[in-house]
């Protein structure tokens, strides 16, 4: 199949797109490498382009006319949307808007959306997929009115226009072997963060909040693999080309870590006790989140073969370690 993946140069992205060649279809990558490298993407074709560009992506559309879009490229750090949330509603919510325009225009019909557990904000967990949607900062809220627009254009165009939105938990580690992994220039995320200060590029790590109601009062969530996650989209564009209705999935392994276990499983894979600071809360951090997972497995048939956060932390280190 001919596979248009925009933001395919991306951490996630470019994993979805390894995993699409190995299984043989076409694909166009679609990026502006504002956050991501062209060296990532390691199969098909790459366009160096901007989806602010309607002509462009309009043109391009026609042209290559694929039989599915994956849609990754979008801006994703949750305190720059505070700061800054109209790049995010541009970057994000009007983005996905010119996307599903082409889309239309060139009677393209079968769309995959990275979402994301952002769109719950403060729930209990295991949450499910239809808990309400409340989220907490300007990035979890342009991904909602995302997963809005495409409800109402999948029931407005049902014979056309198809799509899975795929709500990703935290997504960790790397490829098996070695060749891409998380390469943005100020990462944010805990795994990441642990492992630059193993390696001595941090001076130390911070744990933001030791109080929260949890056994060892720091924050849970649902660390799942890229490569597991990336598999999920395999299925869910089989899923969409077998005749599949629009649906919302979870993408996380239903259980989850606390701040302090994944440090010190860090450390013990890294052999390194680097240097831990606790420190106050992160603002906006609910004090658990985890995937209720039930509806991705029964609806694609996913099963997780890497739900080990040992193996996790050591894809993630072995890739961290090549970088410069
Ligand atoms: N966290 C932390 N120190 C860091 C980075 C993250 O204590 O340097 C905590 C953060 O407060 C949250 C958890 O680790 O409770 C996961 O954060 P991350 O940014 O990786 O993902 P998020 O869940 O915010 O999407």
């Amino acid at each position: 199949m001919k596979i248009f993946v925009t933001g395919g140069a991306g951490y996630i992205g470019s994993h979805v797109v390894k995993a699409l060649g190995e299984r043989g279809h076409d694909v166009l990558v679609y990026d502006d490498l504002s956050t991501g490298n062209e060296w990532a993407v390691l199969h098909g074709r790459m366009m160096a382009a901007s989806l602010a560009d309607k002509a462009t992506l309009s043109g391009v559309m026609k042209e290559f006319m694929p039989d599915a879009v994956m849609h990754f490229a979008a801006s994703i750090v949750v305190h720059e949307s505070v700061a800054y949330p109209v790049k995010y509603y541009l970057n994000n919510t009007a983005c996905t808007l010119n996307l599903i325009e082409a889309m239309l225009d060139a009677r393209v019909g079968r769309l995959i959306f990275s979402s994301t557990a952002a769109v719950y904000g403060i729930a209990s967990s295991p949450v499910p997929e239809s808990a309400p949607l409340a989220p907490i900062n300007p990035y979890g809220t342009s991904k909602m009115m995302n997963e809005i627009i495409l409800r109402d254009t999948s029931a407005a165009y049902d014979n056309l226009f198809r799509y899975v939105s795929l709500r990703y938990f935290n997504v960790a580690g790397a490829d098996e072997k070695g060749r891409i992994g998380q390469a943005y220039r100020n990462p944010t995320h805990l795994i990441t963060r642990a492992l630059k200060t193993a390696k001595g590029e941090l001076d130390r790590l911070d744990i933001y909040g030791t109080d929260y109601p949890t056994p060892d009062g720091t924050c849970i969530r649902d660390y799942i693999h890229v490569e597991d996650l990336a598999h999920a989209h395999v299925l869910a564009l089989d899923y969409l080309s077998g005749g599949g209705e629009s649906t919302v999935l979870n993408c996380g392994y239903g259980h989850g870590f606390s701040v302090r276990r994944v440090i010190a499983e860090a450390k013990k894979v890294t052999g390194i006790d680097f240097k831990v600071a606790e420190c106050g809360r992160r603002e906006g951090d609910p004090p658990e989140l985890v995937a209720a997972n039930e509806k991705i497995i029964s609806v694609l048939g996913w099963v997780p073969s890497h739900d080990d956060l040992e193996y996790i932390i050591r894809t993630a280190w072995e890739w961290e370690r090549k970088l410069r």
